[in-house]
């Protein structure tokens, strides 16, 4: 592109090309490296294939035009008839088709409900990190869709009507009911006013009646409500219970969800966020009455996993944006990328990423084993909480330091930056919000004999890996204190951030990531950790090649 460009009265020059026809994946080193160790090669060609479709310039366009133009909610029709519907742009209906087109919402199960052969988690992870990069409000219903199967397990009967429903590559947003459409869409809904993270408090009820029950109450957040149908935690007569509760009664009439109205968010803007009343709603139980919790945390343990792949996407896009930036911006005759402190910045937000990549790409592995190897399914049960807790804290201060690198240019809503910081703090808030991942994190600890011993060996690997830093803890002590378990557990989480990199990056990055982020205490900023010039060279380079 030309940097001296003629306008009216000036020469426009020394300003950036658009971050945009790139491919993704290629382009990501780290990525990726973590994907070839985690146990998919294989799916390199058709990752890059993705990452070129999704770093095009036409999906940015979609992705800001779906936020700039927010869902709707229509309750009544013209003539004062309950409609209930919300309308979306089509921008957002375009990201819908191409993330179910990929099978962002269901490749990690079979058309029967059962789990796909690795190292479908590995693949589909690679997958939503690039497209939660580009547009993150859609994934909503998508993380929600494929994390409800795991959930329906409860109930296979209604699993093997449902599953051959979702496990399709078409989208179709019709209102209409889910048994007449070729794919459909599965959304959550638990939180209800008094509380969100105490679902035992849950009022909203339901009645057994013949073979279904009739649910009445409400829930304060119901997020993509044009979902086919929901997973609903409700108080049936043996305790709290996971329903199914469809938007068409099985007769074809329009099911008893009344959506009140839409929240107004931070962000997430181009996904609409409900507030629903129940008022006798047709619902099929999931699993026993009194397992709600056991059933739905079946989902809930897969869109934490989710939760901290997109944020770990929102870092990378981040420092994408900001490495690219500063190797066409000049300050005092010098690009940014070449002025020393600029560089340690930079190279200290690429170890950050270096780190959350590895480890989200080493618990989709985790997930991909789980199911016939214990220790995997250990790890998974304890890194989930500790993972979504570190990556989707670190991410809104992370982007802000990203967003500096670009000075006002950052700042200013035409970059993606604002849009990537105010969607991030809800990664970290919803399916558990922080305090709520370390009290799983203790859970594990006091109640799996597995997890227990692989955060001692975790524990052991990081005083081999780190040298002279100590061993960081140990479990008795770790589940001693709750007052102090977001120490711990920010800890468990570098601790297998620098593991998961000892076995995909170069030696020198794991040393990088252990010297910077094992051995010093919590709170310092990007660019104050002391890292080389020479490492600074390697992560900047493996960052994102020059153009
Ligand atoms: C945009 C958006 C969309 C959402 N969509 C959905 C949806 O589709 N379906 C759905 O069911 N929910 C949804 N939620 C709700 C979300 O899951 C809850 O907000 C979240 O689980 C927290 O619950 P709460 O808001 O009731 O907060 P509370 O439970 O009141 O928690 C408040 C704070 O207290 C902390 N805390 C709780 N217990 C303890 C403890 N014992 N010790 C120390 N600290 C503690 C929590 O970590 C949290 O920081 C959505 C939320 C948002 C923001």
């Amino acid at each position: 592109m030309s940097t001296a460009l003629q306008f009216d009265t000036h020469e426009i020059f020394n300003q950036s090309p658009p971050y945009e026809d790139i491919d993704l994946f290629s382009t990501d080193g780290p990525l990726v490296e973590a994907v070839k160790a985690n146990g998919a090669e294989a799916e390199i060609a058709a990752l890059s294939a993705f990452g070129r479709q999704w770093g095009a310039a036409e999906m940015f366009g979609l992705g800001r035009r779906a936020n700039e133009n927010p869902p709707k909610l229509y309750t009544f029709n013209p003539k004062g008839f309950r409609r209930d519907v919300v309308e979306f742009h089509p921008a957002y209906h375009e990201l819908m088709r191409a993330s179910i087109a990929a099978g962002l919402h269901a490749s990690t199960f079979t058309p029967t409900g059962k789990r796909a052969a690795p190292p479908a988690e590995v693949a589909r992870a690679a997958r939503y990190y690039m497209a939660a990069q580009v547009e993150s409000g859609h994934l909503c219903p998508i993380t929600m869709t494929r994390a409800a199967l795991a959930a329906l397990a409860a109930e296979p009967t209604l699993l093997a009507t449902v599953a051959p429903k979702v496990v399709t590559t078409t989208y179709d947003p019709a209102f209409r009911p889910w048994t007449e459409k070729p794919g459909m869409t599965l959304g959550m809904g638990m939180t209800e006013k008094q509380g969100g993270t105490d679902v035992r408090a849950n009022t909203t009820t339901a009645t057994p009646s013949g073979d279904f029950y009739v649910v009445t109450g409400h829930k304060w957040f119901l997020s993509a409500p044009m979902c086919d149908a929901f997973l609903v935690l409700a108080q049936a007569p043996g305790g709290l219970t996971c329903l199914f509760v469809p938007r068409f009664r099985p007769d074809g009439s329009v099911n008893a969800l009344r959506l009140q109205r839409l929240k107004d968010k931070l962000g997430n803007r181009s996904n609409a966020s409900s507030e629903v009343e129940f008022a006798g709603a047709f619902a099929l139980r999931v699993g026993p009455e009194g397992a709600g919790v056991r059933t739905i945390i079946q989902m809930v343990q897969l869109t934490r996993l989710d939760c901290a792949l997109a944020s770990s996407g929102f870092m990378r896009m981040a420092l994408a944006q900001a490495v690219h930036h500063s190797r066409y911006r000049t300050v005092f005759q010098k690009h940014l990328y070449d002025q020393p402190m600029m560089r340690t910045v930079l190279a200290d937000l690429a170890l950050e990423v270096e780190g959350a990549v590895a480890l989200v790409m080493r618990l989709a592995r985790a997930f991909d084993y789980a199911g016939e190897d214990a220790r995997e399914a250990a790890y998974a049960r304890l890194v989930t909480p500790a993972a979504k807790y570190w990556i989707c804290k670190t991410a809104p201060g992370f982007i802000y330091e990203a967003m500096e690198c670009l000075g006002g240019n950052g700042y200013v809503e035409e970059s993606i930056l604002p849009r990537l910081y105010r969607e991030a703090p809800v990664n970290a808030i919803w399916e558990g919000s922080g305090n709520v991942m370390c009290l799983d994190v203790l859970r594990a600890l006091r109640r799996d004999e597995e997890a227990a011993e692989l955060f001692g060996s975790l524990a052991r690997q990081a005083s081999r890996l780190a040298g002279a830093v100590e061993a960081p803890f140990d479990r008795d002590k770790a589940i001693a204190s709750e007052a102090h378990a977001r120490d711990m557990v920010g800890r468990l989480a570098r601790i297998a951030a620098a593991a998961a990199l000892n076995d995909s990056a170069p030696a020198a990055v794991t040393e990088a990531f252990v010297h910077t982020r094992l051995g010093r205490p919590g709170g310092a900023l990007y660019g104050a950790d002391g890292l080389e010039a020479t490492e600074a060279e390697l992560l900047l380079e493996r960052a994102l090649p020059e153009r």
